[in-house]
């Protein structure tokens, strides 16, 4: 048998879904299955209660209020990369939605899942620290906004506690954002080895760097030039992990290197 036996419920509303989710203890959402499934079949996971996300349409829409892109956590790659309202409000959300993995995985992935998996090497977490996103988490005692920059609290683990939904993402929309990323692969679509993350959009760089610890890091240079960028790296004194694909040492040179093109791009894009 490929899986363990787990229950499985398709609510329709999202109502229903916090309910089952606060009511059976082991349950867990399904989004796009991408990484829950894979580590069901490893049998590093196995939940009690499948809890499919499938059917809550209202958290698949993408929004533009004011100054704010609001995303549903059920918004996929693929659906971010054409939304109108991304491309006019802050583009490199799908710029690098289309970096993550194959079509397949861009059709069923999600913004929710993501961010929910929290695997230091996911493409979303350091950009959305960066751009200043905040996450609505609901629970059977209401909602709460998170800012990203407190929602990753380390490996596959963040602020959505056991029976909350993570119901959408928010993001400044500005018409002239001034974001880059960069990261460094194994092979051309593959997982990050390093990556990074910038905005100069609101006052003082933030850089955030991914796959060099269990949370992302925020760091803030002084000025947006590759001098400053390099010593606020070196700065934050990392500690990154060293695996077959990048010795610590390698890791940490390469995450200024991703620093230093993340901020370049921005600041192209600001003039
Ligand atoms: C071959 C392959 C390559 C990949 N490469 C990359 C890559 O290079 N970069 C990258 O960023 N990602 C990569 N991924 C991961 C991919 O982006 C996943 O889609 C994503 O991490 C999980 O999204 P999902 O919608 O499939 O979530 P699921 O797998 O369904 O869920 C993941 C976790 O989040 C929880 N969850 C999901 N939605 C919610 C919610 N709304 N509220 C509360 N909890 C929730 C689930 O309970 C589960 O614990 C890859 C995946 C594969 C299979």
């Amino acid at each position: 048998m490929l899986l363990r036996e787990v229950e499985y419920a398709r609510p329709s509303s999202v109502d229903e879904a916090v309910r089952l989710l606060a009511s059976h203890e082991g349950a867990r959402a399904l989004a796009g299955g991408q990484t829950l499934v894979n580590v069901m079949k490893a049998r590093a996971a196995s939940p009690d209660v499948l809890v499919d996300l499938s059917r809550l349409d209202d958290l698949r829409s993408i929004t533009v209020s004011g100054d704010t892109l609001q995303l549903g956590a059920m918004a996929t790659y693929t659906q971010i990369m054409a939304s109108s309202e991304v491309d006019v409000s802050r583009p490199i959300l799908a710029e690098v939605a289309a970096q993550i993995a194959d079509v397949q995985v861009r059709n069923r992935g999600t913004i929710g899942g993501n961010v929910c998996s929290n695997d230091p090497t996911n493409h979303l977490p350091p950009l959305l620290v960066a751009l200043g996103a905040s996450m609505t988490v609901r629970g059977a005692d209401g909602e709460r906004s998170v800012p990203a920059e407190e929602f990753f609290l380390g490996v596959y683990l963040t602020a959505v506690g056991e029976g909350e939904l993570l119901l959408s993402v928010s993001v400044p929309a500005t018409a002239n954002a001034a974001d880059g990323f960069a990261s460094i692969t194994i092979g051309r679509d593959g997982t990050c080895i390093a990556s990074a993350a910038a905005s100069l959009s609101e006052g003082a760089p933030r850089i955030v760097l991914g796959c060099v610890d269990a949370v992302p890091i925020l760091v803030t240079p002084a000025a947006a030039d590759e001098v400053s960028v390099r010593e606020a790296v070196a700065g934050a004194e990392l500690e990154p992990p060293s695996d077959v694909h990048a010795s610590a040492d390698y890791r940490r040179h390469l995450a200024a290197v991703c620093a230093v093109r993340a901020v370049e791009q921005a600041a192209d894009r600001g003039r």
